[in-house]
This record gives C-alpha cells, sequence and structure tokens, in this order.
C-alpha cells in the first residue's frame, strides 16, 4: 500500500514535468490553463528573447491604454496591433 502511494506521487511529478516541458517548448501564450491536482506553482519566469539585454528595445504602444513599453512584453493580436497586457488584448476584441 505504502509503495502504491508513493508510485502515484511519482507519476504525478513526471506528468507535471511532461507538462511543464511542454508548455515551456510551446511558449504557451495561451492562458487559462486548469490549475493540476498536484500545487504546481504557475510559471512566473517570463521567457527572455536572446538580446533582450543588448540595450535599445523596441516599444511600442498598447491600442488599448496607449502605455508605452517594450515589444518583448507586447501581446500581439492577431490583427498585429500591440497590446500590454492579455487582458487589454482582450478587451479590444470586444
Ligand atoms: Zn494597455
Amino acid at each position: 500500500m505504502k509503495y502504491l502511494i508513493w508510485l502515484v506521487v511519482l507519476l504525478a511529478v513526471v506528468v507535471w514535468f511532461q507538462r511543464a516541458k511542454k508548455s515551456m517548448l510551446a511558449g504557451s501564450d495561451a492562458a487559462g490553463e486548469p490549475a493540476g491536482e498536484s500545487e504546481a506553482p504557475a510559471p512566473k519566469a517570463k521567457r527572455f528573447r536572446r538580446g533582450a539585454d543588448s540595450g535599445a528595445e523596441t516599444m511600442v504602444q498598447c491600442a488599448h491604454c496607449g502605455i508605452h513599453f517594450p515589444i518583448s512584453e507586447a501581446v500581439t493580436h492577431a490583427s498585429g496591433a500591440h497590446y500590454c497586457s492579455e487582458e487589454h488584448r482582450r478587451l479590444a476584441s470586444f
């Protein structure tokens, strides 16, 4: 019985790892993934593009609120418009 519990725990860890790896590879811009059974911390780390530290970065303006921010943080709409957040992209699409 004890082994069964450990087996389940191990399985959960393996599944979680594989999901994390997959979402990292996919770059998961699609938020709203249902929370798993484990208390997996949400991947907060933003993926930094190479050359982000190389100094000047292109600044874009949010099409909804007008704030300026680096393009690496932009949420880009299918139409090509940039937004400061997923929230504003969603608001603007209505
Ligand atoms: Zn905005």
